[in-house]
């Protein structure tokens, strides 16, 4: 089927507005997002209605919105030939939100370990936002028929959700659906694109929490932002063990911290983790860390110049913004509209 064929193709995937980019995002999906324009048409977008599941500071969102979307265009999207938009111009992705809100099992947001993590010990307090956020995850995927989605590790557990709510609203809606022109299903069950060496960056001083926009202290991440002087700073910094790296992977066992700076080096140099200890296998962190920090500057410094650059211009970026929309609104439309004819809601 031809539907099923555009399924396939096409790619979606979102950043939240919640703060400075950091090496996790960049390596984790954002350098993702940019090879895979090459064969497919993709979504990329800053997904504001997720960020506010926490409180943000409406200046600063509006802020960070426009920084994710220069941080897009400066790590080489093309919002002409591809869509970047922020997910609130687009109202359907509310809208299907509220249809999956009544698909999805409490049963099945309860094992969600995102939410368990980030609302805390005080989970009683935490907005119902939250806890709904993995059914607009699903929301912005399907509302565009998007099959693949290149995320970070970390976002797997809610890859696997959006599978079970496509399922689950094929078989509820089967009948209608068949009758509506689908017969192998509506939706289809979105593929998540986790892939590389460096696919959950670890925080530079604790090796077993994930690198994050949203954790307090500055000195656990790389921001895109950062000059060079701060990116040596932080991976001298860095914690390590009191062992030379190993000459193979299988010595990185155990070894959380230098693991996790292999990894990133591997992922900034486009090369994979047995290459960088062929390369460093017996060095001492201080000579390593001194060659990490070089190469991090070297990738990221340009792109750091060009958010810069970029966000000195806010009226371009909002028309940027603005086109993305309209033509994410172009695709969302009747995919909206079709789920609606198959549920049995009037419209004209
Ligand atoms: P927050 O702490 O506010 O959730 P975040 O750093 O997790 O921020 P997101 O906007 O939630 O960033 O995620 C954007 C993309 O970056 C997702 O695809 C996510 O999987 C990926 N990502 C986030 N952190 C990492 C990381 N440490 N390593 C690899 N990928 C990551
Ligand atoms: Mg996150």
């Amino acid at each position: 089927m031809q539907e099923t064929t555009k399924h396939k193709s096409r790619v979606f995937s979102g950043v939240q507005p919640t703060g400075n980019l950091h090496l996790g995002n960049y390596l984790g999906a954002i350098t993702k997002f940019v090879a895979l324009q090459a064969e497919h048409e993709c979504l990329y977008c800053v997904v504001d209605l997720h960020a506010i599941t926490v409180f943000q500071d409406p200046e600063e969102l509006t802020r960070n919105t426009r920084e994710v979307t220069a941080a897009f265009i400066a790590s080489g999207i093309d919002p002409d030939r591809h869509i970047v938009f922020n997910q609130s111009q687009v109202s359907g992705h509310a809208e299907l939100a509220w249809i999956f809100n009544c698909v999805t099992r409490i049963g099945w947001l309860n094992r969600m370990t995102q939410f368990k993590e980030k609302a805390g010990k005080d989970r009683e307090n935490a907005s119902s936002g939250l806890y709904v956020y993995p059914n607009l995850m699903a929301a912005d995927i399907l509302l565009y028929h998007a099959a693949r989605v290149p995320v970070g590790e970390d976002q797997k557990q809610h890859l696997e959700l959006a599978r079970d709510i496509a399922q689950k609203f094929n078989n509820d809606f089967a009948e209608t659906i068949a009758r509506e022109g689908y017969p192998d299903g509506f939706f289809p069950l979105p593929e998540p694109l986790i892939t590389g060496p460096a696919t959950r960056v670890m925080s530079l001083r604790d090796g077993t929490r994930k690198m994050s926009k949203s954790e307090d202290s500055d000195m656990t991440r790389i921001n895109l932002s950062d000059d060079q002087d701060t990116i040596a700073k932080k991976i001298r910094k860095a914690r390590t063990d009191p062992e030379p790296l190993p000459s193979d992977v299988k010595g990185l066992a155990s070894r959380a911290e230098a693991g996790n700076l292999v990894g990133i080096y591997a992922g900034l140099a486009g090369t994979t983790k047995e290459d960088v200890l062929r390369e460093f296998g017996g060095a001492t962190f201080s000579h390593f860390k001194e060659a990490l920090a070089e190469l991090a500057a070297a990738k990221l410094t340009p792109i750091g110049g060009e958010i810069k650059r970029l966000m000195s211009d806010p009226v371009e970026i909002d028309r940027i913004l603005a086109q993305g929309a309209e033509r994410a609104h172009a695709i969302a439309d009747p995919i909206l509209a079709k789920t609606k004819d198959i549920m049995g809601l009037i419209r004209n």
